[in-house]
């Protein structure tokens, strides 16, 4: 627009720190324990009241969590795993660190979730062409979750595991129980890198209702070393046992101080970010190509993006407009392009053209600004910012 050196920056995403958090850092720093204390066991088991789960196992990323759920529930060599194009590749990545083979459904235009319909319609030809997975892990994208109770029908049906890569969507509910309960699934997995909901600088979690389940993850992430139930007899007092192959997917003290801090605030973060978009979607209500990407029916939302459909525009305006609205320092970001069309993921054999709504979805879409303390004001200056660079492309 004008190119006035005031022009605000706006990132799509932004962690919110209070005077809370950082004394909570603090006195973690002056304490005797840095990990593997107090708090790990304090911030797992007030997630698990949070949600209304048994077991909560935090981890160093949700990247390392979801790794060890894929282990936990013996995904490996030959195993089939199904998950969605549009999401962080990490959701893809942690059946290939298994050994296992990949594969993706595609999604439902309008929810950017996994489309029910075309994985009800690929499970029956999967059954009659004896490749059916053994898991699928689902994306709550934006924060949205995925339909639950259909998706668990369909796993009773073809005896697969449900994974909920839920990193969008902790504080958010489907059908009035919170993401994460595990109803219709074995295990969440939960992220708290800075852009998503509530933040520990890097972490993840998984929640499970499964004491095995629970037991093995748990295990996992601790290099597979036990320090009871021993296989051999102690060979002496200092004895410790490594019984499987595990990681140091640990996360310090000082995180979990932030997470537990961060937690505090959870409620009141998911509900500023629905009034934001509200408000989102009563601006973009004037604006004849574009709309929100609303939560749907039975969800509530967390709301960890902001995704608008832009209608009507081809691959070139798409990526015009973006470019253009970046130019005006709104920070705006694809989620995501669709991870089959990655070269790691084309060298495994995937082709442009196998997930039409997913492509299609990653050239007529882009997330906006959306995160705690953007304020009303913020929102019309980026909406007329949009419209003013829509205008311009088409
Ligand atoms: C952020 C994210 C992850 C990975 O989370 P990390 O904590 O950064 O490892 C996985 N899946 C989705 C959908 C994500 O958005």
């Amino acid at each position: 627009m004008n190119n006035s050196t005031e022009n605000p920056f706006f990132r799509y995403a932004n962690h919110t720190i209070d005077q809370n958090d950082i004394q909570a850092v603090v006195n973690v720093l002056k304490s005797d324990f840095l990990t593997q204390g107090k708090l790990l066991t304090d911030f797992e088991g007030l997630v698990c009241d949070y949600i209304g789960a048994r077991y909560a196992i935090a981890t160093n990323s949700a990247t390392s969590a979801l790794h060890l759920a894929c282990l936990a529930l013996e995904v490996g060599k030959g195993d089939l795993v199904w998950t969605s194009p549009i999401s962080f590749v990490a959701s893809a990545n942690c059946a290939l660190y298994c050994g296992a083979n990949i594969d993706f459904v595609d999604i439902n235009y309008n929810t950017a979730l996994i489309s029910v319909d075309l994985l009800s319609k690929k499970l029956e030809r999967a059954k009659k062409n004896n490749t059916l997975p053994k898991l699928i892990i689902v994306v709550h994208l934006a924060g949205s979750s995925c339909d639950m109770h259909d998706i668990y029908k369909l796993s009773i049906e073809y005896g697969f595991k449900v994974i909920e890569d839920a990193s969008h969507a902790i504080g958010g509910s489907y059908k009035n129980q919170k993401v994460g309960t595990c109803k219709y699934s074995d295990i969440t997995i939960f992220s708290f890198h800075p852009v998503k909901i509530i933040t520990t600088g890097e972490g993840g979690m998984a929640v499970t209702n499964n004491a095995d389940l629970a037991k093995k993850i748990r295990n996992l992430r601790g290099h597979g070393i036990v320090r009871n139930g021993f296989e051999l007899e102690p060979p002496g007092p200092w004895y410790y046992e490594m019984q499987s192959l595990g990681y140091n997917y640990r996360i310090t003290e000082i995180q979990c101080a932030l997470g537990i801090s961060q937690l505090k605030k959870i409620d009141s973060f998911v509900k500023l970010r629905n009034e934001l978009i509200d408000n989102y979607i009563k601006l973009f209500s004037e604006i004849e190509n574009i709309s929100i990407v609303k939560a749907p029916k039975n969800v509530y939302s967390s709301y960890h993006l902001a995704i608008i459909h832009i209608h009507d525009i081809d691959v070139e305006q798409h990526k015009n407009l973006f470019k253009f609205i970046r130019s005006e320092n709104i920070f705006v970001q694809l989620h995501y392009w669709p991870i089959h069309l990655n070269p790691y993921y084309r060298k495994l054999g995937f082709k442009q053209g196998q997930f039409p709504f997913s492509e299609k979805y990653a050239t007529s879409s882009f997330s906006i600004p959306l995160y705690p303390t953007l304020t009303n004001k913020d929102q019309d200056y980026i909406v007329t910012v949009i419209k003013y660079c829509l205008s311009k492309i088409l």
